[in-house]
């Protein structure tokens, strides 16, 4: 008999055979709410039945359109739909499967458009576990140890993680940028250095955002040295955090106003063209096709021009029924007004998460940006105490809550709920965490 290999750790003993909405199911009938959305990917709950019909409806016409043989229509159709969504001056778009072949994507067109080898990632990024990604990845050692030697060429700068470095969000950037310029000055000099990588909001790393200013001082490195700047937002992307990317909390506009969605351009309460921060490449996947395997990358097409054609490529990039699905996707995000609920539910699920802590000594701090929030624990003396972060994830799962671990220690605990989540659904993954809080710290 043959079993599942045991590299793959499970997170729960869950058998799933059924899904809808914010809910999982198993074989015995038992309903799980999913505050993991197969971590960050069914941006619009399980089985939306928007979602359900396009694939249906697309796997009856054309399954595989090998998009370096034949185009097809839901490609193109895409590419011209995400034009509504992307930064501008981002239009020109490479599609990929996994977000860690996006990732492989843009390390190989930086490369090719600058000349350049290097490139800086940052402390706690995680970009995927092919061996160009895990090389940018410093999340943890486990996704690195025992597989080198890895890709050269990569230095690390410090991530403003204010509440590890026991800094205020002020102090932290002020100490990253001034480690990122030693690193220029000291590691990787600006004439070989390609591109900076990084999370708008750390993910696997544990869930911090980038405060304010950091993202705006790489950028500003960036044009003074000729590198580019790639964000990647695999996880943050896609309306999770209340916008629809995660980088435009860095904008200049206070918090709180029109929220950027599916239809801003043509409501025109997007920013000028040109105004806020502005990526040299975009990164997504994630919650870009509800749970079907699709990537891009994005860029300008004069940067996307200094590669060469058949530099990129792949056998199921871009395929046609996960084309179809990002296309249901970006249609229910718009109508269901999804990014504001996003920003929304997430304001009470923070509270939510805040008002637990302020009752639970092992909490030592709780953040997050819209819906992704998380809780780290630590022990009396400051220290990370991933034992406890363990037994509150796994007390969660029996009382039906699904929620996964993360951070370098492993010593937070996330929540990151499909965006159709109601307020009645925050409020009862709160209940549930409250328990499963009480019951990890007995
Ligand atoms: N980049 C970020 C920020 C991610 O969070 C992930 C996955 O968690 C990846 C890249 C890799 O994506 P995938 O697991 O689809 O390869």
């Amino acid at each position: 008999m043959s079993q599942l290999s045991p590299v793959l750790k499970q997170a729960t003993p869950v058998v799933a055979v059924r899904g809808e909405g914010l809910h999982l199911y198993d074989a015995g009938g038992r309903r799980y709410l999913d505050f993991t959305s197969g971590v960050g990917v069914t941006s619009t709950g399980h089985c939306h039945p928007r979602v359900v019909e396009a694939v249906r409806e697309q796997a009856g016409r054309l399954i595989h359109g090998q998009y370096t043989t034949v185009l097809h229509d839901r490609l193109l159709t895409l590419t011209e739909r995400l034009g509504e969504v992307l930064p501008p001056g981002l239009d020109s778009l490479f599609y990929a499967t996994a977000g860690t072949e996006a990732v492989e994507a843009a390390l190989r067109l930086v490369r090719h458009a600058t000349g350049r080898q290097n490139v800086i990632v940052f402390e706690g990024s995680f970009h995927g576990r092919t061996m160009g990604a895990a090389s940018l990845t410093t999340a943890g050692t486990r996704f690195r140890a025992g597989i080198g030697p890895l890709v050269p060429g990569v230095a690390v700068a410090p991530f403003p993680a204010a509440f590890r470095l026991g800094l205020s969000e002020d102090e932290a950037v002020e100490h990253a940028l001034r480690g990122l310029d030693e690193v220029l000055a000291t590691v990787s000099a600006p004439a070989e250095t390609a591109a900076m990588f990084v999370e708008p909001v750390l993910g696997e790393g544990g869930y911090v955002p980038a405060p304010r200013g950091f993202l705006t001082g790489l950028r500003e490195r960036a044009d003074r040295h000729g590198i580019l700047l790639v964000l990647d937002e695999v996880q943050s992307g896609f309306g999770r955090t209340g916008r629809f990317w995660a980088h435009q909390y860095e904008d200049a506009r206070p918090n709180g106003d029109a929220h950027q969605h599916g239809d801003a351009h043509q409501h025109g309460d997007a920013r000028p063209n040109g105004e806020g921060l502005r990526p040299d490449v975009l990164i997504t996947a994630k919650g870009l096709a509800s749970g079907f395997p699709l990537s891009a990358i994005a860029a300008s097409a004069e940067l996307m021009g200094r590669a060469w054609p058949g530099s990129q490529g792949g056998t199921y990039g871009g395929n046609p029924v996960a084309c179809a699905a990002a296309l249901a996707t970006l249609d229910v995000l718009r109508e269901e007004r999804l990014v504001e609920n996003a920003a929304e539910q997430g304001e009470r699920l923070l509270a939510g998460l805040r008002a637990v802590a302020a009752g639970a000594p092992g909490i030592a701090d709780v953040r997050g940006l819209g819906l992704m929030a998380a809780s780290e624990f630590c022990r009396p003396d400051g220290s990370p105490d991933p034992e406890a972060a363990r037994r509150v994830q796994q007390a969660a799962a029996e009382h039906g809550l699904l929620l996964l671990p993360c951070g370098i220690h492993l010593n937070v605990v996330r929540m990151i709920p499909a965006l159709v989540v109601t307020a009645g659904q925050v409020d009862e993954a709160l209940e549930l965490w409250a328990k499963a809080v009480a019951a990890g710290s007995r």
